[in-house]
């Protein structure tokens, strides 16, 4: 007799074994109660197992099965198992993030709506008798008589009505209906979505979508096919390719998955789904974190049954449900968003890639500009690359102009050289023409470097090139990998300037500036502080596209996927902010951002213009991105990264110490360091412990290594099991993250 190994609910991982009784058909991934000390509590089944005939007593039989079926299914329930063990984080976690909150909770039910009819016309005399002996009932009676339909919703009869609806129905005069109803968490605040059709493709186009009907057509019983990368630059008509082959796979009686790097700012992909697919609406889900839990429990069990048939959603959407899953766009594949930064701290990507393997199904990565990850695996023959070289609207790529910011500091005198003549000339031609212009600041990071505003050097560490960061603490500049420190220069090392200076200044100072030499510009900003009103970015983005604001300036927020067909110039006011951060991934996130950026201009009738305003006009970032060179700086990025041992190459993963007692967070670190350093996995590189680039936040400070490893199942596990060797001090946390995204 096999026994049901059950993890049970809540924060202490509890795993016990219980006896299954007859009858009951308990499956890996049901929902079951069991009993737990002296109640009955709730727990998951992770999988059956032989009972021991030596345990020398009896298991307690599980009390009852929550829901008939297993909710989480065996696939789904194998990739747990593996994240899991690649991420280093208990299954508990993991099943937290496939079953949520809102599908776990017994309290939470489908919302039903009573509604009351009237059965039969009640005859005079009864009329008059219930007018005497209860003229409640006869007061409904009369309403529904009167009423469109002869039906009137259970509520609109007013409180205290069920029980005389009750006695009414005893009579047989009404009849109660409950039927389920959808809480629809795009209800409100929709537009109206006017419903479009398929556009004839483009050759490209063609191709490319061949290339994802063979493999969706490949028969099941053959070996999984390779995931596809679509690389398309900005406005090649990738969606149209996602579109198309939503729709094939829908005809073969399967499911879709499209992810999104972040819901709240990708309403135009779901609504160009919503278009397409308008005459099957019902058959479209929408998963985010904003639903509530009602909405949420309805989405899930409408994706779990099969109702809807094309699933939309942010990173966590990669666990839902979907029966007969057929294909995963996975759209913008290089954003970071697709990393959770919490616990379990799965990359969305990389589970949506081995979700299609454990499917069998067919899955597509697109971006203009692919993370290398990827492109490395197309290069290693592991993905299959797809191309989409032209604009889909025949428009060439926008002309991207780099201005170099040491000559417009000399002529600006002192000061912060934010606008240049150029830029600014440019806008003023806007506005009198009544086109529009996106400016765009990269988003000051917490880490800061020095530069020289005269010649634009920036202090690096000699052994790992990338960017020194400044310690205000005790003044010191540190290399976030190695740990290399050094003092600060007083003079520029490379032309003795004095005025070497911490880089940055925000989104307002901005639009102050602009707002002094444009008067007569409409200003808008998007950023963070701005955005913190519900509806405010919708709201915003809205009014730009009705041309009521001249001006936007923003921040990475508005990089991504936005397409305003009279936007002629995007304005990037300092590339070099990102590019020198203590992060290996610095110029890869710069090429893209421009990229990207530049891609938001020209995309209707009117020919594009960029500006990129940098103080490091030669950094290879800026140069591909000018001349929309992706496979050069690809070349050039995957030569060091192979060179200085990082991913691609290997994995690289971030051991966090935090505390709000400095001592002890620094202490912890050094131990697990020490502990480390004692037989390690071959091919195992650790970092020195060090201050993190914000070492104080929220009250705690935090402290941090870097370890890398070309394999890494041996890095996860070694750094486990000293994690449990290890008895951390109560105040301390210590967060492992895999393949870590941020330093
Ligand atoms: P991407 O997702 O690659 O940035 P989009 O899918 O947004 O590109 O396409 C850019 C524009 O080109 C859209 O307005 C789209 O309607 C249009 N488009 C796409 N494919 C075609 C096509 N085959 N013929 C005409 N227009 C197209
Ligand atoms: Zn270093």
């Amino acid at each position: 007799m096999p026994a049901a190994r059950v993890l049970i609910d809540g924060p202490s991982e509890l795993v016990f074994d219980y006896a299954i009784p007859d009858g009951l058909n308990v499956q890996p991934g049901c929902r079951v109660r069991i009993p737990l000390r002296n109640k009955l509590s709730q727990g998951t089944v992770l999988d059956l197992v032989e009972q021991q005939d030596d345990l020398g007593f009896a298991l307690r039989p599980l009390h009852s099965l929550s829901d008939p079926e297993p909710l989480i299914t065996p696939n789904l329930l194998k990739a747990g198992r593996w994240i899991a063990s690649y991420y280093g984080c208990s299954i508990e976690s993991v099943i937290r993030a496939l079953l949520p909150e809102a599908v776990r909770t017994e309290d939470n039910s489908a919302k039903v709506r009573k509604t009351v009819v009237l059965e039969n016309e009640p005859s005079p005399e009864i009329l008059a008798k219930l007018q005497k002996r209860a003229p409640k009932q006869a007061a409904i009676l009369s309403l529904l008589t009167h009423a469109p339909d002869k039906k009137i919703a259970l509520a609109d009869l007013g409180d205290g009505a069920s029980a005389s609806v009750k006695s009414l129905a005893k009579q047989e005069l009404v009849r109660l209906i409950e039927e389920e109803v959808r809480r629809d968490p795009e209800a409100d605040g929709i537009e109206e979505i006017l419903p479009d059709s398929p556009l004839p493709l483009n050759d490209e186009q063609e191709a490319a979508l061949k290339v994802v009907l063979e493999s969706l057509n490949a028969p099941s019983s053959s070996t999984p096919s390779s995931p596809i990368l679509l690389h398309g630059v900005t406005g090649s008509g990738k969606t149209e390719v996602y579109l198309q082959a939503a729709r094939a796979t829908l005809d073969l009686g399967k499911t879709v998955l499209v992810l999104v790097p972040e819901i709240s700012l990708t309403p135009q992909t779901v609504r160009r789904f919503r278009a397409r697919f308008a005459g099957i609406q019902e058959q479209v889900a929408v998963l985010h974190s904003n639903l509530s839990q009602g909405e949420r429990f309805d989405e899930w069990h409408r994706i779990r049954k099969g109702i809807a048939r094309i699933v939309i959603g942010a990173r966590s959407a990669v666990f839902a449900p979907l029966p007969d899953l057929g294909l995963i766009l996975v759209d913008e594949e290089h954003e970071n968003t697709y990393k959770q930064d919490q616990i379990p701290r799965y990359h969305g990507r990389d589970v949506a890639v081995l979700r299609a393997a454990l499917e069998n199904c067919t899955i597509v990565l697109g971006s203009a500009t692919p993370s290398l990850e990827s492109f490395q695996n197309t290069l290693e023959g592991k993905y299959k690359l797809v191309r989409l070289a032209k604009r889909a609207d025949g428009q060439s790529l926008p002309l991207i102009r780099v201005l170099d910011m040491r000559l417009e500091k000399q002529k600006q005198k002192g000061g912060m050289a934010i606008l240049s003549d150029r830029l600014r000339n440019a806008l003023e031609q806007r506005l009198l023409k009544n086109e529009q212009s996106i400016l765009f600041l990269n988003r000051r990071g917490f880490a800061r470097s020095l530069q020289c505003p005269s010649c634009g050097h920036v202090c690096m560490c000699p052994h790992c090139s990338v960017p020194l960061t400044y310690h205000r603490e005790d003044e010191r500049l540190m290399c976030h990998i190695c740990g290399h420190q050094a003092v600060v220069p007083r003079k520029c090392p490379e032309c003795r300037d004095p005025a070497i200076a911490l880089q940055g200044y925000g989104t307002q100072k901005v639009e102050e500036v602009i707002a002094k030499v444009l008067p007569q510009a409409k200003i808008a900003r998007i950023d963070a502080d701005a955005m913190r009103k519900k509806h405010a970015l919708r709201d915003l983005l809205n009014a730009f596209q009705a041309r009521k604001i001249d001006v936007l300036i923003g921040t990475q927020m508005i990089a991504k996927g936005l397409h305003f067909p009279n936007v002629t110039l995007v304005g990037i006011l300092n590339a070099d902010i990102g590019l020198h951060v203590p992060d290996f991934r610095a110029g890869e996130r710069v090429f893209q951002l421009l990229t990207q950026v530049a891609g938001r201009a020209g995309r209707g009738d009117l020919e594009g213009e960029v500006i990129v305003q940098t103080f490091t006009p030669h950094s290879p970032s800026v140069q591909f991105a000018r001349h929309h060179d992706f496979d050069g700086f690809a070349e050039q990025e995957l030569e060091f990264r192979r060179q200085f041992g990082f991913p691609p190459f290997a994995h690289c993963a971030v051991l966090t110490s935090r505390s709000t007692h400095e001592r002890r967070a620094e202490f912890t670190l050094q131990t697990l360091h020490r502990r480390l350093t004692e037989n390690p996995p071959p091919g195992l590189m650790i970092g020195e412990p060090m201050p993190s680039p914000l070492v104080k936040t929220h009250g705690q400070f935090r402290f941090q290594l870097m370890l890398r490893s070309a394999k890494a199942r041996p890095m996860t596990r070694h750094v486990q099991q000293v994690l449990q060797k290890t008895t951390l001090p109560e105040d301390v946390t210590v967060v492992f993250d895999m393949d870590a995204w941020s330093f």
